[in-house]
């Protein structure tokens, strides 16, 4: 990999803008897996702290709550890109909270955060490890792996060598790692550290690559977070509920910014207008709809079954021609609910693309699924 940066400097690509990819894509990431919760940044003086800043940078912007811990002395941020991206966000005052950890005295201001929640990225140290991790690092390492809330590793968890897959005497147990351009040759026999591994592009073309290592390899993978997921309008803010209004929501708005969604209303879908009858399934739930075990009245008596049916046919349809994987659908709706939270009842269109192989999510189980706690069963 450092071949590969190499080449893309000379092929005229600035190492500061694959920083900024690697950023970026850190907190799509985020967005994406755990919407618009509190993030805890733990950044390196090095190039790994530096994707850090970027990833912080980005978060703030989207409106994430970012606390930023610097672990280390800011005289020894070395590199253009880190430094430039460092003074960046030492003057994000109103977004972003940054903190410098130099001394074990400073590491009861990273208990405190820690203790509030958020998610972790770990950003402090990535390749080029030689020997043990020192302090104040191998402390910071100690209370994320204590901390029991989720943790995102930039490109290798720090503490492990990415080539052997060795530890250098502490190193963070990640849930997830984000590594880029390829997955390194360690992580292997690391899995214990990296957690699930995902390959990200930072844009490094094949040229460089041939060029840096001499044989043509096939390209990284595509990342599965290009397939468009569905989504309840009324949860993007369409006025499609049966009265009219919408319920806009604020984590999957955002998530809309990260990702590719398509927004579907199933009543509508299934030729109800706006505004409509309430309405709910008497006899069982969405799969016993789907069975004729179970009928779908409105306020008025009125059985809409037929309409519940087309929607969901016709959402279905949607789903298949964009190869949709996954929903996420309002909760408590005789339509889209997903079975779990708060109401337990699935709604028509959930059951139909989960026989359909699709998995789908309420908001407030993707709430839920941020704070590791279980919440789909199904
Ligand atoms: Fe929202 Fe689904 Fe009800 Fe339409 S059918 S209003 S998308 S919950």
């Amino acid at each position: 990999m450092s071949r590969v940066d190499e080449e893309a400097e000379r092929f005229g690509i600035p190492r500061i803008l694959l920083m900024e990819n690697a950023g970026r894509a850190i907190s799509r990431f985020i967005l994406e897996k755990f919407g618009g919760h509190k993030v805890l940044i733990f950044a390196g003086t090095g190039n790994n702290g530096g994707d850090g800043f970027v990833a912080a940078r980005h978060l703030a912007a989207c409106g994430v709550e970012v606390t930023l811990f610097l672990v280390g002395d800011p005289a020894r941020i070395r590199t253009h890109e880190a430094s430039t991206n460092w003074e960046i966000v030492r003057r994000m005052r109103d977004s972003i909270k940054v903190h410098q950890v130099k001394i074990p005295e400073e590491l009861e201001g990273v208990r405190r955060a820690i203790r509030e929640g958020g998610v972790i990225v770990d950003a402090m140290l990535g390749t080029g490890l030689k020997g043990p991790i020192r302090e104040p690092y191998a402390s910071v390492v100690r209370l994320i792996n204590e901390s029991g809330v989720p943790v995102v590793a930039v490109d290798s968890p720090t503490g492990l060598d990415p080539t052997s897959g060795e530890v250098c005497g502490e190193a963070v147990k990640s849930t997830y790692t984000l590594t880029f351009h390829r997955a390194k040759r360690g992580f292997l026999k690391a899995k214990e550290y990296t957690g699930e591994v995902i390959v990200e592009s930072i844009g490094i073309p094949p040229e460089v690559e041939r060029s840096a290592i001499g044989e043509r390899i096939p390209p990284p993978c595509v990342s599965h977070r290009r397939v468009p997921k569905l989504v309840s309008a009324c949860l993007l803010g369409a006025n499609c509920r049966y009265d009219g209004t919408s319920n806009s929501n604020e984590g999957v708005i955002r998530l809309a910014g990260a990702e590719a969604l398509i927004p579907v209303c199933p009543e509508q879908l299934g030729g109800m207008g706006t505004p409509r009858e309430p309405m709910e399934i008497v006899g069982g739930e969405g799969s016993d709809v789907l069975d004729g075990r179970a009928r779908v009245l409105n306020r008025k008596g009125e059985d809409v079954t037929e309409n519940m049916l087309r929607g969901a046919d016709e959402t279905l349809k949607i789903a298949k021609i964009f190869g949709v994987r996954e929903a996420i659908f309002k909760s408590g709706s005789p339509s889209c609910g997903c079975g779990s939270g708060r109401e337990k009842r699935e709604g028509v269109t959930t059951a139909l693309l989960r026989r359909n192989g699709i998995r789908v999510l309420s908001e407030e189980c993707l709430r839920a699924e941020s704070a590791r706690t279980p919440c789909d069963p199904k």
